[in-house]
């Protein structure tokens, strides 16, 4: 990590998880006219969403913004034409170093990105290792995740959690960000019912964290009503 410097967003919780953008150090001083979140694009045709970071002028409101990647674009390279899109090479979508972006036309989009099915790194991707740094908020401690939450709809549109039969979670294992391709694909924790995991490895490995949080639903329930006579 020594040698160069990133700056760090924080974007908000979105999709089940707190969610950070990753900018070059140069990039920052965004911050000072830019509001940034997280937002939801779901591919129509079925191929899964992706979270990105969106960035908005505060002084022109929230509709007049971009994805992050095509503002920076823009800002250093010029324009995106129509028919090419920007995309992260390394296939994490917050990760909006100038290095990590790359301008493709719209049909080779996948030839450029590293599968993001092939996470046998993921705790060495410079994401994680650039969250890891942070300090927790301790706000984002004590309430429940459902306060701040944002899930998304198959429109990429924003939703209450209630109607979670059509919601796109991320995988909680914090340094993996596999997002599920479709609704429910990603298994639950079968003890809260409250997290999702896109395979074992990540379920055992956040388990030594996760089972300080880890409520049993059945026992939490049957322990509210009250003791029989
Ligand atoms: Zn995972
Ligand atoms: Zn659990």
């Amino acid at each position: 990590m020594s040698g160069f410097k990133l700056g760090i967003v924080r974007l908000g919780r979105a999709a089940g998880k707190v969610k950070y953008a990753l900018l070059d150090e140069r990039d920052i001083s965004l911050v000072e006219n830019y509001a940034f979140e997280a937002r939801m694009d779901v591919d129509k045709d079925g191929n899964g969403a992706k979270l990105y970071a969106y960035a908005y002028d505060v002084n022109k409101g929230r509709n007049s913004g971009q994805y992050l990647q095509d503002l920076l674009w823009e800002k250093h390279c010029g324009g995106v034409a129509p028919g090419w899109k920007v995309v992260h090479r390394n296939g994490v979508t917050v990760d909006n170093r100038l290095e990590n972006l790359i301008i493709v036309s719209d049909g080779l989009v996948d030839k450029h990105i590293d599968q993001p099915s092939n996470k046998a790194n993921r705790e060495q991707s410079l994401y994680w290792i650039a969250v890891q740094q942070l300090q927790i908020d301790p706000l984002e401690q004590h309430f429940p995740d459902h306060i701040y939450n944002k899930y998304y709809n198959c429109n990429g549109e924003i939703i209450e959690k209630e109607e979670d039969n059509c919601v796109y979670y991320e995988c909680h294992y914090p340094p993996c960000t596999n997002i599920e391709k479709e609704i429910r694909e990603f298994s639950i924790c079968g003890r809260c019912q409250d997290v999702r995991y896109c395979g074992t490895y990540c379920q055992q490995k956040d388990w030594p964290i996760h089972k300080r949080h880890c409520r049993d639903r059945r026992r939490q329930s049957s322990a509210e009503r009250p003791p029989d006579r």
